[in-house]
């Protein structure tokens, strides 16, 4: 029998000499069995444990009223300016999807055996708008969601949905304004994509909700549509 240590390839050890990969959150060096995060940051991420009450949590609450959703987790509790609140940022602008991949696959692996996926049929990566994508060059949410993929192998739906329109910054204007601001912007043009699936809607951070609201409702338009939620983060304003 071959022992089940963790060995790591020549190839894997060599990169870790010549490109030494830091931490996302605190920017030490990682050791080459970690990924993204250090085991320092990993311990004390303010995470939610929605998960182990996907039904009836402070994240699906949000949406109590808003459209009917099935069940939701959000992994971190969002604190602007804080440490945690560095991954979110370097995500979004810092130009690197592979965070989106490694942590969508990291906390995939983590919710695996609590049963937060049984019955999600497939991913729905929230969908940006064209020029949104040229700008930044890659959605973070579809990376996301391409960690959970490896991890859980449920497939991807992409293109079911067009995003419209493209907007400077929101972070100025009201909650009102906001939902009034995205409200329009999905448009299902593909039905068949998503009819009779279970959909976990994914995305980087909830600050108002209003995308995933405007979002799900478009989605339901489909027949036999069923909504959850994943996102990295939610905005502690919002479920305090
Ligand atoms: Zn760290």
């Amino acid at each position: 029998m071959k022992s089940k240590k963790i060995t790591f390839s020549l190839a894997e050890r060599l990169l870790n000499l010549i490109a030494p990969r830091s931490c996302v959150m605190c920017g030490s060096r990682l050791t080459i069995s970690e990924n993204t995060l250090c085991a320092d940051c990993n311990m004390h991420l303010p995470r939610t444990n929605y998960h182990l009450s996907p039904t009836d949590n402070e994240l699906v609450r949000i949406f109590w009223g808003r459209f009917p959703i099935t069940s939701g987790t959000s992994f971190l509790l969002h604190v602007p300016s804080s440490a945690s609140a560095r991954i979110i940022y370097e995500l979004k602008y810092g130009n690197k999807p592979q965070i989106g991949l490694s942590l969508g696959k990291a906390i995939a692996e983590e919710y695996l055996p609590t049963g937060f996926f049984n019955g999600i049929t497939a991913l729905f990566p929230v969908p940006l708008s064209r020029r949104r994508l040229m700008q930044r060059g890659y959605n973070q949410s579809l990376e996301i969601a391409r960690g959970i993929n490896t991890a859980t192998n449920l497939p991807i739906i992409d293109g079911a949905i067009k995003r419209r329109r493209f907007r400077s910054s929101q972070t100025s204007k009201s909650r009102i304004e906001r939902n009034e601001n995205v409200a329009n912007d999905f448009k299902l043009i593909d039905q068949q994509k998503i009819n009779g699936q279970h959909l976990l809607i994914i995305d980087d951070i909830v600050t108002t909700g209003a995308t995933i609201v405007a979002l799900a409702t478009e989605l339901l338009k489909a027949p036999n549509v069923e909504i959850s939620v994943f996102t990295i983060g939610v905005a502690n304003s919002l479920v305090a």
